[in-house]
């Protein structure tokens, strides 16, 4: 790891497939797992993750936001069904075709268009019915118009009607009482389908708080996005139902150490100023990392297994921290942002409530400055 010194997250695969395994226990025999890799899978890095899920039977396919990041599993060789989950624009449909990429649908107009685009490539497109069950985001209302929407659509030569499925906006709350009008207005309008002589193959609605908490949420198949990361919805979800490991740890190393005397001022703006002789560490990575800058006086780090606080504002490639107290720690010590050194830990939600953010977030806002180092079995797989 020489050449990762300043800046670097280490992406666990072993964990992933933990977590990915501890889903499936908590399934009923027939449910499948649609992983979702989306934002390249929360900022972990979407290839190598499918890369992994590939060669598991039970893993039905992927869910990605947007066409170029279909794409870029399908170039990378992924075969499994891979789904858009939300609004894709028409100007995309040939891709759909010719990558072989299914979307969400809900509108005639949608429908329409990709049956054309299908019918211009010689190819159909996989569609999936988005149904909007109180989320107000996509989707087609459940109701008389709903049901006639999705007989205009299953009567399209060139669409293949794959699945049906809806979003959760409330499974991370203690109170389930809207997921519960959710999933049966969601059933209610998948029986009505079905007693008009539609069947869909596969119905699916539960994220990764359904998995947790409503196992009657577990259709045909279930879309676990942040559980996959071992990182949790909420803290309202149960955490017991499955053992998670948190997959991405992010380091680097002090750059520089140093005294400062009482009274000196640290970082742009002076926001701390020392009220004793202190120790400080430069610690050469920043926002423009995606190290949340609202983590300035608030935040900390793992040095020699201790917690240094972050001293004044974060900057751009950089941010001070106290070291008064690890005398051990020197320039090219391992600094642990996110993750575990000896009995500390530093998790993502923790760093997400800190900063104003929330894990999801914080994940994703990683960017491509820091290098992703793949794990598998303590050996580096890839960079
Ligand atoms: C992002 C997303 C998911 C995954 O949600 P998690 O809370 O990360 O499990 C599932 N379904 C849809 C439609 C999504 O947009």
């Amino acid at each position: 790891m020489e050449r990762y010194d300043r800046a670097w997250a280490s992406v666990d695969l072993d964990a992933f497939l933990h977590n990915l395994y501890g889903i499936k226990e908590t399934l009923k025999e027939g449910t499948s797992v649609i992983g979702v890799i989306k934002a390249d899978g929360y900022g972990h890095g979407a290839l190598p993750l499918a890369a992994e899920m590939e060669k598991l039977a039970f893993v039905s396919g992927y869910a990605v936001a947007t066409v170029e990041e279909g794409i870029a599993l399908r170039c990378a060789g992924m075969k499994k069904k891979i789904l858009l989950l939300g609004y894709t624009f028409p100007s995309a449909y040939p891709q759909l075709a010719q990558y072989d990429l299914s979307a969400a649908a809900f509108t005639d107009e949608m429908a329409a268009e990709m049956n054309r685009a299908a019918l211009l490539a010689g190819k159909k497109i996989g569609v999936h019915i988005a149904v909007d069950t109180g989320m107000s985001r996509i989707g087609v209302r459940p109701d008389e118009e709903g049901a006639a929407f999705v007989k205009r659509l299953a009567s399209m030569p060139c669409l293949r009607l794959e699945g049906i499925f809806t979003h959760f906006a409330r499974a991370d709350e203690a109170d389930k009482t809207r997921t519960w009008e959710q999933l049966r207005t969601f059933r209610a309008f998948v029986d009505r389908l079905k007693k008009d002589g539609l069947s869909i193959p596969l119905c699916h609605c539960s994220n990764s708080a359904g998995i947790l908490d409503l196992p009657e949420a577990n259709l045909d198949a279930v879309r676990a996005g942040i559980i996959l990361y071992g990182l949790w919805p909420s803290d309202e979800v149960d955490h017991e139902k499955i053992r998670l490991k948190p997959v991405l740890s992010l380091y680097s190393r002090i750059a520089f150490v140093k005294e400062l005397k009482a009274g000196q001022e640290i970082s742009y703006g002076g926001t701390y100023r020392t009220d004793r002789t202190l120790r400080v560490a430069t610690v050469p990575i920043g926002y423009g990392d995606g190290y949340p800058r609202q983590l300035s006086n608030r935040g900390q780090v793992l040095i020699c297994g201790k917690r240094a606080r972050i001293l004044g504002r974060v900057c751009m490639d950089q941010f001070m921290a106290d070291v008064t107290d690890i005398p051990e720690a020197a320039v090219g010590s391992l600094v642990t942002l996110i993750g575990r050194d000896g009995a500390e830990e530093i998790a993502m939600e923790e760093l997400g409530a800190l900063s104003g953010r929330f894990n999801y977030e914080l994940a994703c806002c990683l960017n491509k400055r820091v290098p992703r180092i793949y794990l598998k079995e303590g050996r580096i797989l890839s960079v």
